[in-house]
């Protein structure tokens, strides 16, 4: 449950409770949050995180493009940062500061107006810094932590950090942060250089999408990692598991490491299918696939 504010210290951001989740998940499945909680701007955040009860479990969303959340919902607080967290600007003429709630498009495009590369393949997938950060989400062979200088963090007292790139492990998107920490803001370190070509590889990407993903319908992204050496997609594909469909839930024929809401798919109907694509992969090729995607909430029995 959720403390009052210390005194003399008022909330100004927003809590509702039992907040639909769906429309703000990418596959747009799952239960209610008890509460949700959007924070008029980082000093209100920790405000509310200072007034927080210790048990109360939290959860951060950024755009809910890589969560799968449970059919009913989650029981605790969702902290939106989303259009929240939105604060943008140069700190030196290389680099660039951006809050956590912060599209990923924008800092992309805001890098290059003030002549930096570097960024471009955060133009590429939807999301926020924030879990940017948390996710280390790349593509191509780029990934986020590449150009951190620092990041600012805060925990459930409200007590902020800031970490250097080297106070945190990361690696395929994989980032080792202490439980029940997030992050505020990161500062990113870029260097100069062909504004010209950055635009044009950013004009080139949904093209590039276009064509090997199915952009255009529900599904949070790449499912699995790739193992070592391989590809996730090549090993679903090599099982045969192309058009595989539980419930709403589809195994993309498009690209076999999405998996779809092909309308009316639960979250069960994607679990199901992701347990199922799992198991069927180990049972052809021997490798255990590990999902990339991140499910939260409570389970449905
Ligand atoms: C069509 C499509 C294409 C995609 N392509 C790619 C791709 O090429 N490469 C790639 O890496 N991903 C890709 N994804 C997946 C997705 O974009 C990324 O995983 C992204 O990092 C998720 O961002 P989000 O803001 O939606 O995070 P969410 O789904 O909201 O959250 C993801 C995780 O980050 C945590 N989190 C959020 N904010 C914070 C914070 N401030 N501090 C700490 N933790 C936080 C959440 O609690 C959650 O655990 C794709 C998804 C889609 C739908």
């Amino acid at each position: 449950m959720i403390a009052a504010a210390r005194q003399g210290h008022a909330l100004r951001g927003e809590l509702r409770y039992n907040e639909p989740l769906p429309r703000r998940t990418s596959w747009r499945v799952g239960g209610p949050a008890a509460r949700l909680y959007r924070p008029a701007d980082r000093d209100d955040l920790i405000e509310f995180l200072c007034g927080l009860d210790a048990d109360e479990p939290l959860l951060w969303l950024g755009l809910g493009s890589n969560l799968l959340i449970e059919d009913r919902g989650f029981p605790g607080t969702v902290m939106e940062t989303q259009g929240r967290l939105t604060a943008l600007s140069m700190s030196t003429p290389t680099r660039l500061r951006a809050e956590a709630g912060v599209c990923r498009a924008k800092v992309a495009r805001f890098a290059i107006r003030h002549g930096l590369v570097g960024v471009e393949l955060l133009a590429g997938m939807p999301g926020t810094i924030g879990s940017a950060l948390a996710m280390n989400a790349g593509a191509w062979g780029g990934e986020t932590w590449r150009h951190v200088a620092l990041v600012h963090t805060v925990d459930r007292h409200g007590v902020t950090r800031a970490r250097g790139r080297a106070d945190l492990e990361t690696g395929y998107r994989h980032v080792v942060i202490a439980d029940g920490e997030w992050f505020l803001e990161a500062e990113l370190q870029l260097p100069t250089g062909d504004t010209g070509a950055a635009q044009a590889r950013i004009h080139a990407l949904p093209d590039r999408h276009a064509a090997a993903q199915p952009s255009a319908l529900r599904s949070c992204g790449s499912v699995f990692r790739n193992p070592l050496g391989d590809h996730a997609a090549r090993l679903i594909e090599a099982a045969g598991l192309k058009g595989m469909r539980l419930g709403g839930a589809e195994v993309s024929r498009k690209h076999a490491n999405f998996i779809i809401n092909t309308g009316n798919a639960s979250a069960r109907d994607i679990a199901l299918l992701i347990a199922r694509v799992q198991s069927e992969v180990e049972h052809h090729s021997g490798i255990r696939l590990i999902p990339e995607v991140r499910r939260v909430g409570e389970l449905s029995s």
